[in-house]
């Protein structure tokens, strides 16, 4: 019987991670050093390491974090993304949530950009969207994605997302947005999370090249 050791799933998530995190570089979504995938692996989450090239991830580019301050395990030699206290604000809130991708998908980026408002937490609504299916059990007629401020201040833009989940999180699609900066989604695992990104990406792409964008697309305040 193949032997089993304490955070042996954790570190076949880092190339899981690692090789995700290529992938999306290659399709121009994490630009650079930009953007972060995590996947919450029993008692602590690997993330991206901060400052690293997404197009020369490899495992060694991960970290794994405590789940609550982020703070790297014992023997760890990296630090985690800037962002990491937002996938933590996902994973205390959301206990079936396995992996969160945030990227600066082209689109999504531009969607959140025009629809950001300035401190509170506005909201996109795409409407009758085929693709909405894909972001599970939410109704695919409407779904409304929050559009979170961009503090400088990282944690203050988790704690949005906590406040924000305190009230929503049974009817919250798998999805966020943060005003000019970028998108994030998440689900049990990479997989899951990445298709999700790739259906708000492409509702993104849609509204803006049918010019739907006043029909479409709602600018409202969510609280
Ligand atoms: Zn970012």
């Amino acid at each position: 019987m193949k032997p089993v050791y304490i955070g042996e799933d954790a570190e076949l998530q880092r190339g899981h991670l690692a090789a995700a995190c290529r992938d999306l570089y290659r399709r121009g979504w994490m630009p650079g050093t930009s953007g972060n995938i995590s996947v919450r692996s029993g008692e602590t989450v690997v993330i991206t390491a901060s400052g690293r090239s997404k197009g020369a991830m490899s495992r060694k580019d991960t970290v794994m974090v405590e789940p609550f301050e982020g703070l790297p395990l014992l023997g760890e030699t990296e630090w985690p993304s800037a962002e990491t206290s937002i996938h933590l604000a996902l994973y205390q809130q959301l206990p079936n949530c396995g992996a969160v991708i945030h990227a600066h998908a082209p689109h999504s980026t531009a969607v959140a950009a025009l629809t950001g408002t300035n401190g509170s937490i506005g909201q996109v609504v795409f409407e009758n969207m085929e693709l909405a299916k894909g972001l599970g059990s939410v109704d695919p007629h409407l779904v409304a994605v929050p559009v979170f401020a961009n503090w400088s201040d990282v944690s203050r833009i988790a704690s949005d997302v906590t406040a924000y989940l305190d009230g929503s999180a049974a009817d919250a699609p798998p999805v966020l947005l943060i005003d000019r900066h970028g998108v994030t989604a998440w689900g049990h695992n990479i997989d899951e999370a990445r298709n999700r990104l790739e259906c708000v990406e492409e509702m993104s792409r849609l509204t803006l090249l049918t010019g739907a964008f006043g029909a479409g697309v709602a600018k409202e305040t969510a609280r």
